[in-house]
């Protein structure tokens, strides 16, 4: 099988994360050609983006890419070195060297073309291919950098590229749920998820896959799971044959206020939706309505309160 898995940045935080994520990789690697995409390790990118903030709040951005993708050549190298080490052959590349070539402004860049040559290249060598997530060359020859979160991406475009059999995106939390488990304690984790409901929660605020991943997955029907790279837990399938559920999500629009989603696997009844509209008036908000999503703008310290309530409803 190929198998194409991303570890994000808490799943490599520090030396025994990275000792962990490379004996899950021993594991699975046998008998598979494996591709395995990494993030920075922890919060490396925002203390990068600390750094060039604290020089100038107009870095150019061409150079705040530069420096961005250092985070992800450091992962790679790393991980690679420490798959060597337990005596497999391993190699790194970077956008650069494979090409992953990418487009649109810098810091927010689109996939446009991955050359998979060196990567089958290295594969008919015995060898488990360690890849920089986030960063793309342009036709310039610059890098460019793909969107906070956007390793997720480079993972499901790659694994469309090389028509993977499985495309395992692991991060700290065991799958997709109903709401962020870390600010909803009752949220529910799917086993399974419709393409279409990963690809609405993704778009209106839950970080746990980045929008573009999700589109892509969609778009090249790419088999793909989230689960957690802290244990051999299942995680969430996503795929066109699952149910579609209702979520609720969070995102900040960056003027202080949090605008909460709620994404909806089919028009609430009469009840359930007097309850809705009941919260929404207990809360000062600004309501918008979509066909299956309903949105609410709220205060900052309003906003766990509201997704707890409207959680509570729609899943009691
Ligand atoms: P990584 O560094 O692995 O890419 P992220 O921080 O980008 O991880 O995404 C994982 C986080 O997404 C989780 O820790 C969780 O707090 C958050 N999250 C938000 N919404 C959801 C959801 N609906 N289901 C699961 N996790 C979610
Ligand atoms: N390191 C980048 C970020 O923190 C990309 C990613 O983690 O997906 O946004
Ligand atoms: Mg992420």
């Amino acid at each position: 099988m190929k198998i194409v898995q991303k570890y994000g940045g808490s799943s490599l935080a520090d030396a025994e994360c990275v000792r962990r994520v490379a004996q899950r990789i021993l594991v699975d690697a046998k008998n598979n050609q494996m591709l395995v995409v990494v993030s920075a390790q922890g919060k490396t990118t925002d203390a990068l983006t600390k750094k060039y903030l604290e020089l100038s709040d107009e870095f150019p951005s061409r150079e705040s890419d530069a420096l961005l993708i250092s985070g992800e050549q450091s992962s790679a190298a790393l991980l690679a070195a420490t798959l060597r080490r337990y005596g497999v052959d391993a190699v790194s590349l970077n956008g650069a060297q494979i090409p992953i070539r990418a487009s649109g402004k810098q810091g927010d860049g689109r996939i446009k073309e991955i050359c998979t040559a060196r990567i089958r290249k290295e594969w008919k060598q015995g060898r488990i291919v360690v890849v920089t997530g986030f960063q793309g060359i342009t036709d310039e020859g610059d890098f460019i950098t793909l969107g906070r979160g956007g390793s997720d991406t480079s993972a499901v475009a790659l694994a469309a590229a090389l028509k993977a059999d499985r495309c395992m995106i692991f991060t700290d939390v065991d799958g997709v749920y109903s709401a962020d488990p870390r600010r909803i304690e009752d949220a529910v984790r799917f086993d399974s998820l419709h393409e279409d409901t990963m690809l609405d929660l993704a778009l209106h605020g839950a970080k746990v896959l980045h929008p573009r991943a999700a589109a892509l997955a969609k778009q090249y029907q790419v088999p793909t799971e989230v689960l957690t790279s802290f244990s051999d837990q299942a995680g969430t399938v996503i795929s066109v044959d699952a149910p579609r559920r209702t979520g609720v999500t969070a995102s900040n629009p960056g003027d202080h206020t949090v605008v909460i989603s709620g994404v909806l696997s089919s028009i609430p009844q009469g009840g359930l939706w007097t309850e809705i509209l009941n919260v929404f008036s207990e809360f000062p908000c600004s309501l918008k309505f979509g066909s299956n999503v309903f949105q609410a703008a709220v205060s900052e310290e309003n906003a766990t309160a509201l997704m707890k309530r409207l959680h509570h409803i729609i899943y009691k």
